[in-house]
């Protein structure tokens, strides 16, 4: 398995060249500011005492209070979360938003623990890094496999230990505790909006566009009811069981009903049964990685025929394959710019319950839009000026605003 840690730092070499950065730069971006590791030990419904490994790891904090999600994942290592919160720091500065990067995560299988347990498990999280969070300090979210009822519990934790209510500590929170309208779809809507950008350079009609999809977790779900809404014809899709295919086209309303009575996407009805290997070599016009990091390497990238990769994981495309695709032309909307509506909402609903001050849907999704389709014009004007990937450019964009940020505050 591919160390995500290694990639990203290779992510921050390649554009350190572009940019001509200074070796004490360099060494600075590429190593966390702060990491905490420690147990979170909590009863389980059998009265045993359980200890798992925590993480928050705050990456960079020159531009704002450090920013991301909280993964509670088997396969979690402190090396994920380090390059997940690296990747963080980049998002939040293409996205023009004023945070620095963090993420968090907890190695244990949510998938075989109780309601009751997987809440204890949140409030311990939190007892354990309540000093270093805060509104103005770092800002958790959701991520794999946690969702707006973990953020619900991990903010009533950290509202009992401070004793005051603090809603923007945490975003992705449900709307009845100053949660934002929008946010639950906005990753999907996002990497949606992207993939029309995207079809506009690449001269693809978006209506009638054959898409396949690997993940149907929150982001895979919205990514595709927004992209059938433009339009687009979903052909495959599939879950960490396995998935499907329907060159047709697969009702994206059927596969959620489908998924929720059966707990997987196998047998839906007119559908082939694929693997999700075979998914991402299918023949298709657009490939959503909407799963977990390391998906397309060199092992694969050759074989891919999609004419455009939105990233809507974090981390799906190692740095070989990159070059690959770059080779063979293929239009990679890279994970810091296409699964960045997450974060800008997130932005949304902070801005919201520091003013006190709530938007409508309508408002949140035309801002949306409007950040994204900014920050994706302004990388394919890099792309082509700096004789560059898609990637790269977004690199240079993001990168370049941390060090400035960093060479004003003197650390460097
Ligand atoms: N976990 C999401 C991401 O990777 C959202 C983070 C956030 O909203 O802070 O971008």
């Amino acid at each position: 398995m591919e160390n995500p840690f290694l990639n990203a730092q290779k992510q921050i070499e390649k554009t350190a060249l572009k940019l001509k950065l200074d070796k004490k730069t360099i060494d600075f971006l590429k190593k966390p500011m702060r990491e905490l590791k420690f147990d979170v030990s909590i009863k389980m419904d059998n009265g045993d005492i359980k200890t798992f490994p925590g993480f928050r790891i705050q990456y960079n904090w020159a531009r704002g209070p450090t920013k991301g999600g909280i993964r509670f994942h088997p396969k979690e290592t402190i090396d994920t979360v380090r390059a997940l919160s690296a990747w963080m720091t980049w998002k939040c500065a293409i996205a023009d938003i004023p945070f620095g990067g963090a993420k968090g995560g907890i190695i244990c299988n949510p998938k075989e623990m109780s309601q009751k347990e997987l809440e204890n498990l949140s409030r311990e999280y939190i007892k354990q890094i309540a000093e270093f969070i805060g509104p103005n300090k770092d800002i958790p979210a959701p991520d794999v496999y946690t969702n707006s009822q973990t953020m619900a519990w991990m903010l009533d934790e950290y509202e009992k230990i401070v004793k005051h209510h603090a809603p923007g500590v945490i975003t992705g929170k449900p709307l009845e505790l100053g949660g934002s309208k929008g946010r639950t779809k906005a990753t999907g809507f996002g990497v949606a909006i992207n993939i029309r950008e995207a079809t506009k350079v690449m001269e693809i009609e978006l209506r009638g566009a054959k898409i396949a999809i690997q993940g149907f977790g929150n982001v895979g779900v919205y990514t595709a009811k927004s992209l059938e809404k433009m339009g687009a014809k979903i052909i495959a899709l599939s879950d960490s069981k396995g998935g499907i295919y329907n060159p047709n086209g697969i009702s994206v309303e059927q596969a959620i009903e489908y998924k929720q009575k059966n707990g997987s996407l196998k047998g839906l009805k007119d559908t082939k049964e694929i693997s999700n290997e075979e998914l991402l070599e299918l023949e298709c016009d657009i490939l959503v990685p909407a799963a977990l990091e390391n998906q397309i390497t060199k092992e694969n990238a050759n074989k891919i025929k999609a004419k455009i990769i939105a990233e809507a994981a974090n981390g799906p495309t190692t740095p070989e394959a990159d070059e690959i695709l770059h080779k063979n032309n293929v239009f990679v909307i890279p994970d810091i710019l296409c699964n960045a509506g997450g974060v800008i909402v997130s932005y949304f609903e902070w801005v919201q319950n520091i003013t006190g001050n709530y938007w409508e849907e309508e408002k949140i999704d035309e801002k949306l839009d409007e950040k994204l389709t900014k920050s994706f014009s302004q990388m394919v004007v890099t792309a082509e000026k700096e004789n560059v990937d898609n990637r790269t450019a977004a690199y240079i964009l993001a990168i370049k605003k941390v060090v400035d940020a960093m060479k004003l505050r003197g650390w460097v």
